[in-house]
């Protein structure tokens, strides 16, 4: 396949990117490096079958040659990033969907949405399974990225109904790894940083809020199974281990033998208070779930940050999001 993935020098993207490669197919990654950073990207370069495009995808843009598949993955994700940015957030879930959307209906491809676990907002119900319709603020800080995420629900779900494009959506659930930038402001990314420099763990609020965290790794395995499908989904992908912020930060410093301290900060305004998908669906529907327990995802992701991201993990506090690298 020729696979067309916007946002696949971020975090997620480039993982997914190597996956594609590896398995044979030939990849168009369409970027503006807002948050993602060419480093994630550099080995690829170079591979047959992987282009690399600098693009915004909520303009004009054009690909050529064939196009089998289009994962949509552009967008801020990091709290930090979507707060310094509500304007981009809201274009590229809203213009940029539909964009990418149209790329599909124009050369018959599957097209996949990676939406999110926000589209539940703060939720009243819990677990959550798709088929709970959210509790999401319209006009708090974080609606930017929920509502233009659920925006890009509707739109996926449109374009399906009545323009037959063959559309997916995936709701992903926090997600970790490798290529997370040190200051991208999400948790995991912070305490690790914040542990290896020997520096306080700031935990928003009393640290009693739940999240469950998936390995990257898991992740776009569940991606490439919706990519393959022919499935609507949504489908929650995520791993239904569930840490409260408090154990968390105790599971980094117990891995990196960090000295560091808590330190309490203000809890974010509209925080929700306890997440964790029911991956039932995901389960019967694309045969997939999780494999890496998180303590074992940890101590991979903090051997990346101690190794080839030491230079990264040194550098000076800035913005949450980087400009172009
Ligand atoms: P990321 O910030 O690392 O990657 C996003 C990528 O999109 C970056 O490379 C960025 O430069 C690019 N981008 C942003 N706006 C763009 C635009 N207008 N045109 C072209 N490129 C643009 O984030 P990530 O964690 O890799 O997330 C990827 C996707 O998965 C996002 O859509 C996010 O909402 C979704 N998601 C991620 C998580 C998670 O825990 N990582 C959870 C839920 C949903
Ligand atoms: N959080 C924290 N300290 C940090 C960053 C985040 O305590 O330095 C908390 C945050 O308030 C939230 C949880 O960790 O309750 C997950 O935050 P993240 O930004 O990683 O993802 P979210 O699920 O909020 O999108």
């Amino acid at each position: 396949m020729r696979v067309v993935v916007s946002g696949g020098s971020g975090f997620l993207g480039s993982h997914l990117c190597e996956e594609l490669l590896r398995r044979g197919d030939s990849v168009v990654c369409l970027d503006n490096f807002s948050s993602g950073r060419k480093a994630n990207v550099a080995r690829l370069i170079r591979r047959p079958g992987f282009h690399c495009a600098p693009c915004d995808v909520t303009e004009r843009f054009r690909v050529f040659g064939p196009v089998d598949a289009v994962v949509h993955l552009a967008s801020p994700a990091s709290p930090a990033d979507y707060h310094h940015h509500p304007l981009e957030t809201l274009a590229v879930g809203s213009r940029g969907t539909e964009n990418m959307l149209r790329l599909a209906e124009s050369r018959k491809a599957r097209f996949v949405l990676a939406s999110t676990s926000e589209v539940y907002g703060d939720p009243a119900v819990h677990p959550q399974a798709e088929d709970y319709w959210g509790h999401v603020n319209p006009i708090g800080p974080r609606s930017v990225y929920d509502e233009a995420k659920r925006f890009a629900e509707a739109l996926s779900m449109a374009y399906r109904r009545s323009r037959g494009v063959d559309t997916g959506i995936v709701r992903i659930f926090n997600t970790y790894g490798p290529h997370m930038r040190p200051h991208d402001g999400r948790v995991i990314s912070s305490f690790i940083r914040q542990a290896l420099r020997g520096e306080p763990l700031t935990v928003f609020g009393d640290g009693t809020q739940t999240r469950s965290f998936c390995y990257v790794d898991d992740l776009v395995r569940g991606l490439l199974a919706m990519l393959d499908s022919i499935e609507p989904g949504p489908f929650n992908l995520g791993n239904p281990e569930e840490r409260t912020v408090l154990e968390l930060a105790e599971l980094v410093t117990g891995i990196t033998g960090s000295g560091s301290e808590v330190r309490h900060l203000p809890l974010p305004v509209d925080d929700p208070v306890r997440r964790r998908p029911d991956i039932t669906r995901a389960r019967e529907g694309l045969g997939w779930q999780p494999r890496v327990p998180l303590a074992e995802g940890l101590r991979r992701t903090v051997d990346w940050f101690a190794s080839e991201a030491q230079a990264v993990v040194r550098e000076p506090e800035r913005a949450a999001v980087a400009g172009p690298s």
